[in-house]
């Protein structure tokens, strides 16, 4: 990871590359911010720049042996520490060693990588994730090794918030007396959490929100979208780039979806079947999948129950965005008290089939021709 590739915070990167070219590196520090302002990446990113062999007056060459290693994070003398739990992998006492090539692969994947995700990539359930007395044990263990290749040795500590008392005392010791040219980086976003005897002894570095103007020409660059949906995002997510991420993700594939949605709806109200057998071949490709067929399937029941409201209903109850509304309001009267309930059932059928490995081509084509159907019924007398 070098510092080029971290969102903003360029003031942050200044300080750090400075405090190393000053010879003046803290041997424990923490790098406190929000999940998704890039605490973590900004650390590997800092440890990289002290062992390249090659520095640059703004960041890490990013070639050298040395950085090499640290771009696939598989340095001998680069350690992480972060939370887990058993699994079905990891039966008991589980440690960070267990998890390192898990590690590895969520972080080179999502540089700005969330606990959430972090739990979901090593399936631990609903189980809180900790860091335990075990850990310290094994910490004491990679710190009583002489450094391999590098000056110093690094060990980044992500979530020192999930140590137990017992393992913090421990690790509180090991800070206070470290063995010779050992880096501690501990990142972490709530000081209140830490014990506050570890807070106490390590140097404050603040990696807090991203700003506005960075987040926005970040995904802007990413992403390729326009300014104004960029500002939005940037905007709504606060300075926190996992949260834009996933307001672009849920938005671009409401788009998509709604797409589809006014094709099939347009082939299915002129009764075109050669339309409606491309259009469920579409949609049945493998690279679509199931679970993207079931959410298509739930988006097409959001869109039903909004005509219903939009008929019968209270405006104060919509839920849709502009591109849809406009959809809408043509396509709600052909949702009525006649078809409705049949056309809810269609749906829910089908994303029961689809999660029991119905065939999708012909699950989808079935439930179009139906749907020609149901949508030629005419409203009872009296409705809208
Ligand atoms: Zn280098």
């Amino acid at each position: 990871m070098q510092f080029k590739a971290i969102i903003g915070h360029e003031n942050v990167k200044k300080r750090l590359i400075k405090s190393v070219n000053d010879e003046r590196i803290s041997h424990a520090q923490l790098f406190l911010g929000p999940e998704g302002g890039g605490n973590l990446p900004m650390a590997i990113a800092y440890a990289q720049y002290i062992s390249c062999q090659h520095k640059m007056p703004t960041d890490s060459c990013g070639e050298c042996p040395s950085c090499v290693k640290f771009q696939k994070l598989i340095h001998p003398d680069l350690h992480f520490v972060f939370p887990v739990a058993t699994s079905a992998e990891v039966k008991e006492k589980p440690v960070s060693a267990n998890y390192i090539e898990h590690w590895r692969e969520a972080n080179l994947d999502e540089p700005y990588l969330s606990l959430a995700k972090w739990q979901s990539k090593i399936e631990t359930g609903n189980k809180q994730l900790l860091i335990s007395k075990n850990e310290s044990e094994s910490i004491l263990k990679i710190l009583s090794l002489k450094t391999y290749e590098s000056e110093y040795k690094t060990m980044i500590i992500w979530y020192p918030e999930r140590f137990n008392i017992a393992s913090g005392n421990k690790l509180l010791k090991i800070i206070e007396e470290p063995p010779s040219k050992t880096l501690f980086i501990l990142v972490a976003q709530d000081a209140e959490q830490i014990i506050s005897t570890i807070l106490s002894r390590t140097q404050l570095v603040k990696v807090g929100r991203i700003k506005e103007e960075d987040l926005q020409s970040e995904l802007i660059k990413k992403y390729d979208i326009d300014t104004s949906a960029a500002h939005k995002i940037a905007h709504q997510s606060d300075g926190n780039f996992i949260q834009a991420q996933k307001l672009i993700e849920h938005s671009e594939l409401e788009e998509e979806f709604h797409e589809l949605f006014k094709d099939w709806m347009r082939a299915a109200f002129k009764g075109n079947v050669p339309a409606l057998i491309v259009w469920s071949e579409e949609i049945a490709k493998v690279s679509y999948g199931r679970e993207k067929q079931k959410q298509f399937l739930k988006y097409a029941l959001h869109l039903f129950r909004e005509s219903l409201i939009k008929n019968y209903g209270d405006v104060e109850m919509e839920r849709v965005n502009n591109s849809e509304e406009g959809f809408l309001a043509k396509f709600a009267p052909y949702i009525h008290g006649a078809n409705c309930i049949e056309i809810i059932e269609l749906f829910d059928n089908a994303s029961y089939h689809i999660e029991r490995n119905a065939n999708p081509k012909i699950l989808f084509l079935d439930v179009s021709l139906k749907l020609t159907k149901l949508l030629r019924v005419e409203a009872p007398v009296g409705a809208e």
